[in-house]
């Protein structure tokens, strides 16, 4: 199959699927995504929306969360993985885009990835979420889910993968096909036990067919070694 073909068929498939997506993280402003992106690095967005609602009651600003400090931060996200860092980090991203820019979340990557704490992943979501842009976020589902299809092809970091997705899939998709790609991940083809059956992609999916192609030739040798021992049992009978 040519790469832009099983491009095309994934797409079309996880449009049809999943339809309009977006990010399962709550924000109502450009600064609260950048706040919640931020936390969901090593955490679910779920326990993510259950920290944020007290956070931004108590931050409601980058200039609110300039003026506090790392400890005041650290207890409102304390229950969310690497809260000391996190806190940190989320202080010193605060003061940097009240002295730096304003107070205004840049749209560009280059930019965003200035911010203490933002990492090119980060500024992907944020660009592509609120910007719109044609960005590409990989995270580790959309590393694994791209690289089991065979959308990918010998990918081994995460910027390997997003240069390769971005090359193909049309621009004005990729915004949506980031959302499809994380969230069949999530739902679908899990990391330790895919849902293959239920999954309308295994006509396509090099995984899936390495690992039919796996239970083939182990039932082949079991009917095999079973054919031997019965041909045994024959000829000592005879
Ligand atoms: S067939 Fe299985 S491995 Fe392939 S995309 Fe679907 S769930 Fe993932």
């Amino acid at each position: 199959m040519l790469i832009l073909e099983r491009y095309k068929l994934t797409l079309d498939y996880l449009s049809k699927t999943i339809g309009e997506a977006e990010t399962e993280l709550h924000y109502k402003n450009p600064y609260e995504l950048v706040v919640a992106v931020s936390l969901s690095a090593q955490c679910t967005d779920k326990r993510v929306n259950l920290t944020t609602p007290k956070l931004f009651e108590a931050f409601p600003n980058a200039e609110a969360m300039a003026n506090s400090n790392s400890d005041v931060i650290f207890s409102y996200i304390k229950s969310i993985s690497y809260p000391n860092n996190k806190a940190k980090n989320l202080l010193a991203m605060a003061k940097m885009l009240v002295n730096d820019f304003n107070s205004i979340v840049p749209s560009e990557v280059d930019e965003l990835i200035k911010l203490a704490g933002v990492g090119r992943k980060t500024a992907n979501v944020i660009a592509s979420v609120i910007f719109n842009k044609p960005t590409m976020a990989v995270d580790t589902h959309v590393f694994r889910v791209s690289n089991r299809i065979g959308l990918t092809t010998n990918s081994k970091t995460p910027l390997q993968t997003e240069k390769q997705l971005i090359k193909y899939i049309p621009k004005d998709i990729i915004p949506r096909a980031h959302h499809w790609l994380i969230l069949h991940g999530r739902y679908v083809c899990l990391a330790r036990n895919p849902k293959c059956e239920n999954c309308g992609l295994k006509v396509l999916c090099k995984y899936y067919a390495k690992q039919s192609n796996k239970k083939n030739v182990k039932q082949n040798t079991t009917i095999k070694q079973h054919g031997k021992k019965n041909s045994k049992k024959t000829s000592k009978k005879g």
